[in-house]
């Protein structure tokens, strides 16, 4: 899908996700910085078939893409950037706060009770879940740009949205806000789930500023892409 010039957005779908699908928006944006093919978060690892068929429908390969923003840790967002660097060489972009975790792949510590009063999973579809996840092995992921402060690079303006994780960050193209975890619109734009976040307060605080920036459209990774005038007042 095209949503503007220059920027192209693959769906994935991540099936059996607590008994039901997940998609997974993965953002493409031309020239965006340095001139060249900027990535935003790779879905996880066993999609590079399906990222290729993509790119080649583009017009573009594996081999273009040139910076790889990590938006935070989780395998569904950094599940293919080793595999990509090594095709392409592509830069990877994250957040220093999410070094550790990006080095020493963490797992999930969910329990049933908060997941189901949320998500609505039988407790087969919880625990096939949590294990799935949990099994997803990845090498370490080394970050050759750090973001600390919230930054420009070329047209992109990388926005410090932590909570999710330690060191989520989200980027803004033009008039187009790519949130990543921060915003979730699976049911109606909303914060992460709390059982999901390092710091659901603070992911709180990152979801009203991210709906409060000026931005036209909003890209989640998981849900719906929105308009922010959409949003009745804030969640
Ligand atoms: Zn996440
Ligand atoms: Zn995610």
């Amino acid at each position: 899908m095209k949503l503007t010039e220059n920027l192209h957005i693959l769906e994935i779908l991540e099936p059996n996700f607590f008994g039901t699908v997940l998609n997974h928006n993965v953002v493409f944006i031309e020239n965006a910085y340095k001139n060249g093919l900027v990535m935003v978060d790779t879905s996880l690892p066993g999609n590079m078939d399906l990222i290729s068929s993509f790119l080649k429908k583009i017009h573009y390969s594996i081999n273009d893409i040139a910076y790889i923003i990590v938006s935070h840790y989780h395998p569904d967002h950094s599940g293919n950037v080793n595999a990509i660097k090594n095709i392409s060489g592509a830069k990877v972009i994250a957040h220093e706060n999410e070094e550790e975790a990006l080095n020493n792949y963490m797992i999930f510590k969910l329990k049933y009770r908060d997941v189901k009063s949320v998500l609505n999973t039988n407790k087969k579809e919880f625990y096939d879940t949590v294990r799935r996840i949990n099994n997803i092995k990845l090498d370490p992921i080394k970050i050759d740009i750090k973001i600390g402060r919230e930054q420009n690079l070329g047209k992109l303006k990388i926005i410090n949205s932590h909570g999710h994780t330690r060191g989520h960050i989200s980027v803004l193209y033009n008039d187009i806000l790519i949130a990543g975890d921060a915003i979730n619109n699976t049911m109606h734009p909303m914060p992460p789930f709390r059982f999901f976040c390092y710091n659901y307060d603070e992911a709180v605080t990152s979801y009203h500023k991210l709906i409060r920036l000026k931005s036209r459209i909003i890209v989640p990774f998981h849900g719906e892409i929105f308009k922010r005038e959409d949003v009745n007042n804030i969640y």
